[in-house]
């Protein structure tokens, strides 16, 4: 961003402002709007002019009865007036995302000002990356950026396919997108250790990949919430009722056994808060998590679990912390997860570098605010992961190819 001349220039901008909306279409969170500012804001001053291309729901899978977009549904307009009142600027609305008045609107725009493309995914030829949409797209601008980090891990048209048409030096990451990556980036190489890894949710199943990769990566791996039953069950425990996927004992048992090849060490929740239903007004009671009785569920760690699992993230130098240890959206099975993000920030005040990515222990952050108290949240989600994982994202690639 910093190098770019924007003056005088069009910058085409997929930004990601699939914000939520209420029934009347008022904005009820606009976080993510909030984060492309400075990126937007960068090349207003710089002398230039943004055209903001972005997605907002799922149009498509959302059609009428009589086979038609719900553009009062979908309109990306809903998103212009505020904007205009974040940017103090004029913002126009363009009712197309391509075709013959989003050019002459484009090309009409003058410098500090700002142009809204419709809804990007009222086209198929979005998902699709469809190389003829994603020229059309290019056209309107004489910059290419994405500032749009949540989308990175899809090869659509306006996050990817469409950064072929513009010369090496006039495609670009804005603020936020630059950001993720230089966390990302910073955990990934060179790390400081000891390095932990705090994993939890419900699923073995969609960390795997996560979980293989940590055994490359790090020195430790906390497991606490549903899926840490999986691995008790897996060594012999009892586990009563709690979540636990079956088909996934033997992969369990594969994964602790390459930690130990590694010489990773992976700390289970020797203890759980066991609840006799999954409802926030269960009974409760602490039992030691592999002798959890028949019709009772492990629904967060214990306070032995809390204990071991604080020393370890106290002595870390970098952390990284995916999904919550317990069910953290029912108070009586919060604590953990609270005492978790407390200790992460504990850490983070004594000089470790600390990165909470993904869906719902983003949510325990900053439900906790203590968002502000480690040293990055990736709004990331699903990007970040694959990330993490090692994985090449498409919207990544496609700025810095030659
Ligand atoms: P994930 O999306 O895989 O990170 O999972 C997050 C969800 O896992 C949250 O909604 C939690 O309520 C849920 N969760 C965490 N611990 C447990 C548990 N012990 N039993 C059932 N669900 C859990």
């Amino acid at each position: 961003m910093k190098n770019i001349n924007f003056q005088g220039k069009k910058a085409i901008m997929r930004v990601d402002f699939n914000v939520p909306l209420d029934k009347q279409y008022n904005i009820t969170d606009d976080t993510r709007m909030r984060e492309a500012i400075p990126t937007i804001k960068h090349v207003l001053e710089a002398g230039g002019a943004v055209i903001l291309m972005s997605h907002l729901g799922r149009p498509l899978d959302k059609l009428k009865e009589d086979g038609s977009i719900n553009v009062e549904k979908f309109t990306l307009n809903h998103v212009t007036k505020h904007l205009a009142e974040m940017l103090g600027v004029t913002v126009k609305f363009c009712p197309e995302t391509v075709g013959e008045t989003a050019t002459k609107m484009a090309a009409e725009l003058n410098p500090g000002e700002v142009l809204v493309l419709e809804n990007t995914r009222f086209q198929k030829q979005e998902e699709k990356g469809d190389l003829e949409f994603s020229s059309q797209l290019a056209k309107l601008g004489d910059i290419y950026v994405n500032d749009a980090f949540g989308t990175a891990h899809r090869a659509h048209a306006s996050t990817t396919v469409m950064a072929q048409f513009f010369p090496k030096e006039n495609r670009t990451f804005g603020f936020l997108m630059e950001n993720e990556i230089k966390h990302a980036d910073k955990v990934l190489n060179n790390p400081a250790r000891p390095f932990t890894a705090i994993t939890g949710g419900a699923k073995v199943s969609d960390k795997i990949v996560l979980l293989e990769r940590f055994l490359d990566l790090v020195d430790n791996i906390i497991i606490g919430g549903g899926m840490a039953y999986t691995f008790m069950k897996a060594k012999g425990g009892k586990i009563g009722n709690s979540l636990v996927e079956d088909d996934k004992l033997d992969l369990a048992l594969e994964l602790l056994r390459k930690a130990e090849a590694k010489g990773v060490k992976i700390y289970l929740p020797a203890d759980s808060i066991v609840a006799d239903k999954f409802d926030a007004a269960a009974n409760y009671q602490t039992t030691l998590s592999n002798e959890i009785p028949d019709g009772w569920m492990g629904l967060d760690i214990g306070e032995k679990a809390v204990n071991s699992f604080k020393n370890v993230i106290k002595d870390s130098k970098t952390i990284i912390w995916n999904g919550p240890m317990g069910v953290f959206e029912m108070p009586n099975f919060a604590n953990g997860t609270k005492a978790i993000a407390v200790a992460v920030a504990e850490a983070t005040k004594g000089g470790a570098f600390s990165l909470v990515g993904g869906g719902d222990s983003v949510a325990a952050v900053n439900q906790m605010g203590l968002a502000d108290e480690v040293s990055f949240v990736s709004t990331g989600g699903g990007a970040m992961l694959e990330m993490l994982e090692g994985k090449e994202l498409p919207g990544i690639k496609a700025i810095l190819a030659d």
